[in-house]
């Protein structure tokens, strides 16, 4: 019944003078998405996409769309003639179709002035002739559970119902590119989505400390960043590793037990915003979250992020666990997120870390030369894109990859 996709663009509407672009490049996500879907043929108007399916299932494509960001909502449509008997009969099958009972209401949309019947006219038409033929359907103008929505056009006539909720949000690559701090854990792919959703591009940054940590662990990364990469264009994320193994030990050695995590942390954001400036990243992005833990209480927020100079966006900082849980599971991270293996983070720490640390006992850290060990993680950090596809697997005794840059 269903021959085509009516696919309508998220908040693009209120970016008017942008809006070229930005149904382009969800234009082209699509299209990319559905490269595979040979008989579908894309057409792009100025407020919505329609896709003719020619025998493609619609569930099929349904399935790419629900990973383009910048889409509002899309709707299968059933496409017949402008006569009205066509009209009349595709009404009647696609309400055929649904078995509960519905109060159900027929609008009507007229671009074609010249038709014969106004809008009202054809809405009082077709639902009079749907409610004569079914037995489960009553009229509710008001609360209508059912809509059926009639477009009137030159060519032809589109009929649908529902409108299915698309990702939202802004197409990716309209607002800038951040520098995600991406631990193996649950909270940092759910940043990372949620930031890519308002169109924000993103490079992974990965601190590894093999053998220290697992070679696992920085495979769980991998493996994310696959997942992730399932919401951009062909050639994926990339994703800097950073060996953090030396300076982690240094700072093991020397720091004393409640400030290690701290210090930890200062260290990483230094390195992250060489990166930054390095790749052209305007921010870092964090799956830091206020409370969660004793390095994300304000005094540690604050006592962390003064040591770098750009903005540090944390988009899961209010969110209760919860619902970052249900984001990870929607975006399929979070059975590689709970896989059992330490990083950087947990491996030989304090039971008690300091939860109010003071700036000026961060000091700590000038017990050794860190400028230079900072400087040697940026220079020798290793870099790859990974795509949804990448067959990435880490060897098991240590971090000598040579990726191809
Ligand atoms: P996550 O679930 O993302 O690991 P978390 O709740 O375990 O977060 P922390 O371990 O305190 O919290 O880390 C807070 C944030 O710091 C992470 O969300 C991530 O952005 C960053 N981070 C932590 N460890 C690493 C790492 N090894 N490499 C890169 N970023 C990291
Ligand atoms: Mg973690």
């Amino acid at each position: 019944m269903y021959d085509q996709i009516l696919v309508r663009y998220g908040e693009l509407t209120l970016k008017g003078k942008n809006k070229k672009d930005f149904v382009n490049n969800i234009y082209q996500m699509i299209k990319f998405k559905t490269s595979d879907l040979s008989d579908i043929v894309l057409s792009k108007g100025h407020n919505r996409l329609s896709i003719e399916l020619n025998g493609t299932k619609f569930e099929e494509v349904i399935e790419r769309l629900d990973k383009v960001f910048g889409i509002g909502s899309y709707s299968p449509v059933a496409t017949t003639t402008t006569d009205l008997d066509d009209i009349k009969n595709l009404a009647l099958k696609l309400v055929k179709a649904i078995k509960e009972n519905k109060k159900f209401k027929v609008e009507t949309k007229r671009s074609d002035k010249r038709y014969p019947l106004t809008s009202m006219e054809i809405t009082q038409e077709v639902a009079a002739h749907v409610l004569i033929n079914t037995e489960h359907l009553s009229v509710d103008v008001k609360k209508p559970e059912l809509t059926l929505n009639i477009e009137v056009r030159e060519d032809k006539s589109y009929l649908y119902f529902n409108r299915i909720k698309g990702l939202g949000g802004l197409p990716l690559g309209s607002s800038g590119k951040g520098m995600l701090l991406l631990s193996g854990g649950i909270d940092s792919p759910v940043a990372g989505f949620q930031i890519m959703r308002r169109g924000m591009t993103v490079e992974g940054i990965h601190f590894e400390s093999t053998p220290l940590t697992p070679i696992e662990s920085a495979q769980k990364v991998v493996d994310l960043t696959k997942k992730m990469a399932q919401y951009t264009g062909k050639k994926g994320i990339k994703i800097h590793f950073v060996p953090f193994k030396n300076l982690h030990l240094e700072l093991l050695d020397k720091v004393r037990d409640a400030y290690k995590i701290t210090i930890m942390r200062r260290m990483m954001f230094r390195i992250s915003e060489k990166l930054a400036v390095k790749n052209g990243g305007l921010c870092l992005v964090t799956g830091e979250n206020l409370g969660q833990v004793a390095s994300q209480t304000i005094e540690s927020i604050n006592a962390i992020s003064c040591v770098v100079n750009i903005p540090v966006l944390r988009p899961l900082i209010s969110m209760d666990k919860n619902d970052i849980i249900t984001i990870s599971k929607k975006i399929d991270t979070y059975l590689t997120s709970i896989r059992p293996f330490e990083d950087c983070c947990t491996v030989y720490l304090p039971n008690k870390p300091v939860t109010m640390p003071r700036i000026s006992k961060c000091e700590f850290e000038e017990n050794f030369e860190f400028a230079t060990a900072v400087d040697w993680c940026v220079e020798n950090t290793q870099t790859v894109w990974i795509g949804e596809e990448s067959e990435i697997d880490l060897p098991s005794e240590g971090f000598e990859v040579k990726f191809n840059k």
